[in-house]
Formats: C-alpha cells, structure tokens, sequence
C-alpha cells in the first residue's frame, strides 16, 4: 500500500496503470474509519483491480465551524485498516492540495434535490461536497466510486453529479453499516456520551416502525406522523426531520403508497451530536 499526498504524485502512479487500462474504484472519505467505511472498501476491493481511498476532511461541506474543527481523526489506525482491506493506494491530499489559498465550493442547482432535508438544514452542504467530489474525481479518474447508502442523499446527489459530468464512472451505493445495538456507524459517534445512546437509538427504532407498517400494508402516512410526532416530543432528542421519500429525488412519498426505492428517513441532534440514519421501505 502507498500513501500519497500530492496531486502530482498520485497522477504519476496512477498514469501508467491507466495506460494498461487498469480498472480503478475510487473510496472517498474523511477518515476516522469504521466498519461503514471497510465495508466499501471490501465491496470496491472485489470490484476493481485498484483501490484507492482518500482521507480529506473538506473544509467546504460543514456548515458549522465547530463540527469541522472538532471532526475526529485517526490517521494510523485508518492506515492499518487500509492495509487490512487491501487498499492500494491511500490519497492523504492537504487543503492547500484540493483548494489552492482558498477553500471556496461552487455552487450546485439539482432543483429541490439539493434545497430539501440535508439542503435545506446544512445551508451550502452539497455545494461542498459537489465541489470536493468533483475534484477528486478529476485527479483520481476511477472508473468506479463507491459511496455508502448512510448518507442517502448524499449518493443521490453524486448520482446527479455523475450522470452531469462524469457519466463514464460508475457509482455504487452500498448498503448501511450499523453497531451491533442498531446505531448507524459514524465517525461522530464518539462523540455522544454514553448515557445518550439509548436516545440516539430511538431514531433507528423509529424508521424500523415505518418500516414494518410498510410491510404490513398498514397505513405509511400515520405511522410516518405517530413516530415523527414520539420523536419530536423526547425532550433528549432535537429532531430536525423524519419523512418517507422517494430515495432518488427526495420527494416526500404521498398517500399510502410505498413505490420501490422509497425510504424513511431521519436527522436529529442527541447530546449534540447531529446524526442521520435511514432505512429502507
Ligand atoms: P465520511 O467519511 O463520513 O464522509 O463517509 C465516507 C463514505 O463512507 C460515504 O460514502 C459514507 O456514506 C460512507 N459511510 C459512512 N458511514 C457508513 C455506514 N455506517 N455504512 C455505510 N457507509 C457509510
């Protein structure tokens, strides 16, 4: 495994395996890596003949200033998880490598693709994480990238993204890692103290109710409002949405209906902590 930390010099090694017209599949990140992250890597590792993982904290894509400066990281230990993944190429770029001497975003219209739940609340978000992704995709190249289904909105924008500018890659969405008690994996789940977790754990239990009155053929739209209104009366739990949607455009599904790709869908602060999580319906 190589670590490599300029643009130049990933270019360098990646040429000649591009030239024999060697498959790349392409894992960004921002470190502090967990289970969800191996996962894409294992998945990407079976798929191409290269793997290269990027560890970048973009400046670009936090709203709020303290989630950046606060984000965790875990160099060595993301290093050997790497190693035992089989990565073959880490990309550790610096600010200065992704921006020049101004971390800026341009700006990205999906329509209310980009404006709903994760849009509207984190205010210049996708505008940050179309930037980073973009440039990445321009040093990296890869033929496939691969982009987990915890951020759901997330892998719908880049679909988009892709699909503009880049319809010769691949994107593969892989499904949601959680722990062992349901909590979906995150790198900011260090953060929530202990005695948070039992709320933080409401939020899984929630989208599993709407999604067993989905099975049921039982009525959506009331289980829908029944857990969002629990939700939002736990005085531990500051929801910020809870909706059923159609998992592409993020059109909030109407009626009873529950067409295939549809999910439910949650974002809430737990002992400060902001976290998402989502499940299929
Ligand atoms: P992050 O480092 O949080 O920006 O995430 C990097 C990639 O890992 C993104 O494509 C995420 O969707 C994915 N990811 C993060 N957590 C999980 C998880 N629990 N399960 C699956 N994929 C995940």
């Amino acid at each position: 495994m190589v670590v490599i930390h300029g643009k130049r010099e990933l270019d360098d090694f990646l040429q000649p395996h591009r030239l024999k017209g060697i498959n790349v599949g392409f894992v960004p990140t921002m470190g502090a890596l967990h289970a969800g992250h191996a996962s894409l890597l294992r998945q990407a590792r079976t798929e191409s003949k290269l793997v290269v993982l990027s560890i970048f904290v973009n400046p670009t894509q936090f709203n709020d200033s303290s989630d950046y400066s606060n984000y965790p990281s875990t160099i060595e230990p993301d290093l050997e998880l790497a190693r035992s993944e089989g990565v073959d190429v880490v990309f550790l770029p610096e600010v200065k490598n992704i921006y020049g001497d101004s971390a800026h975003a341009e700006t990205s219209d999906y329509g209310s693709l980009t404006r709903v739940f994760e849009g509207e609340k984190r205010t210049g978000h996708f505008d940050g994480v179309v930037t980073v992704v973009r440039r990445l995709f321009n040093i990296v190249q890869p033929q496939m990238a691969f982009f987990g289904e915890k951020d759901l909105q997330q892998l719908a924008v880049i679909r988009h993204l892709a699909r503009l500018e880049f319809p010769s890659i691949r994107i593969v969405g892989c499904p949601l890692i959680r722990d062992a008690d349901g909590l979906a994996l995150s790198s900011r789940n260090v953060r929530i103290p202990k005695e948070g977790r039992v709320h933080a754990l409401k939020l899984h239990e929630a989208l599993l109710n709407v999604a067993q009155a989905a099975d049921t053929q039982n009525s959506i739209g009331s289980a829908v409002e029944a857990n969002r209104k629990a939700l939002s009366e736990n005085e531990h739990i500051q929801l910020e949405y809870f909706d059923a949607v159609n998992g592409e455009s993020f059109e909030v599904l109407k009626g009873n209906e529950v067409p295939k790709g549809a999910f439910a869908i949650v974002a809430a602060v737990v002992s400060g902590v902001r976290l998402i999580d989502n499940c299929r319906l």
